[in-house]
């Protein structure tokens, strides 16, 4: 039986395609009953997305997917039930937006040492309402045939070794830890299955997690193979941390699982949203 809960996704905020309003009334129509908004570094989506959970009946998790970077790679911390309005979270993800920018500018530079020339204003046509990310390049990419759908550009630009990649330096782990914890939100680790530490680099980053103060990783989420739902259960048991479960969501055509889709948690696992009393369905 597929969850009702799901505690990770995407609006036009960010990298998503549909608008805060949008992904809630859509979440509810697929069965979701608990839906974290959770943009790449901004909260702006939150006011929009409770209006339309208020509604539409559905309770929204205030949340937010802050970028990282630990030992040289990119991580992503998801916030739970932050406080949109906590002045260090405020100032923490302005400063992540402002470096967006910059970025940006070194992506295109990028892209047009390798002929593609007009992709600054190309991405930024796609990010219409907040951040600017690969996703609004990659979309810019395929509108100009260089690759035929999103997870293929990602293959030829925008990643390490490829035209279009800017090494950029996001808030350290301890940062964003720091601006969830103190807005009273939970900090979970987004998607661990996607960043190819190697087991010896995955168990120094739980550890370091927990000892920021981490509660959670996300064990259920598009980007994991069912092999990796067990694994991550069983690491999450080990570290003494709860679960969480999130799709990952950006919209049609750009993501791997439908709302309402989820899998549930292996057993075993202590969900995240155990003690909540808005999640008791
Ligand atoms: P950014 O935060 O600007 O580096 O953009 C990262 C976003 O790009 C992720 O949140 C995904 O939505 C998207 N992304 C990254 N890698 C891929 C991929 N291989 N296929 C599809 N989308 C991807
Ligand atoms: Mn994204
Ligand atoms: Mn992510
Ligand atoms: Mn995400």
């Amino acid at each position: 039986m597929p969850s009702m809960i799901d505690l990770h996704s995407h609006s036009v905020v960010s990298d998503g395609l549909l608008t805060p309003a949008e992904l809630v009334a859509y979440a509810s129509s697929k069965g979701v009953r608990v839906l974290a908004l959770t943009d790449h570094d901004d909260v702006a989506g939150l006011p929009e997305a409770q209006a339309a959970a208020d509604e539409h009946e559905l309770t929204l998790i205030h949340g937010v997917e802050i970028s990282v970077t630990w030992r040289r790679r990119t991580l992503h911390i998801v916030g739970l039930k932050v406080d949109p309005q906590s002045p260090p979270l405020v100032q923490g993800l302005q400063q992540i937006r402002n470096g967006r920018h910059i970025r940006a500018q070194g992506m295109a530079e990028s892209l047009a040492r390798a002929g593609i020339e007009g992709s600054l204003e190309g991405a930024y046509a796609y990010a219409k309402q907040g951040i600017i990310s690969r996703t609004h390049f990659a979309q810019y990419l395929v509108e100009k045939g260089h690759a035929s759908d999103i997870r293929s550009v990602f293959k030829k630009y925008l990643v390490k070794g490829k035209p279009g990649y800017f090494e950029y330096n996001w808030a350290s782990l301890e940062e964003a830890m720091g601006w969830i914890i103190d807005s009273g939100g939970i900090p979970v680790l987004a998607h661990p299955g996607r960043y190819d530490l190697g087991r010896t680099n995955m168990l120094l980053l739980l550890e370091e997690f927990r000892a920021l103060g981490g509660v959670a990783i996300e064990v259920v989420t598009s980007s994991h193979t069912t092999e990796q739902f067990r694994q991550f259960a069983l690491l999450a048991h080990q570290f003494g941390l709860k679960a969480s479960a999130g799709s990952d969501y950006h919209g049609p055509v750009h993501s791997y699982i439908d709302m309402g889709r989820l899998p549930e948690l292996p057993a075993g696992c202590v969900p995240v949203w155990k003690d909540w009393p808005e999640a008791v369905v």
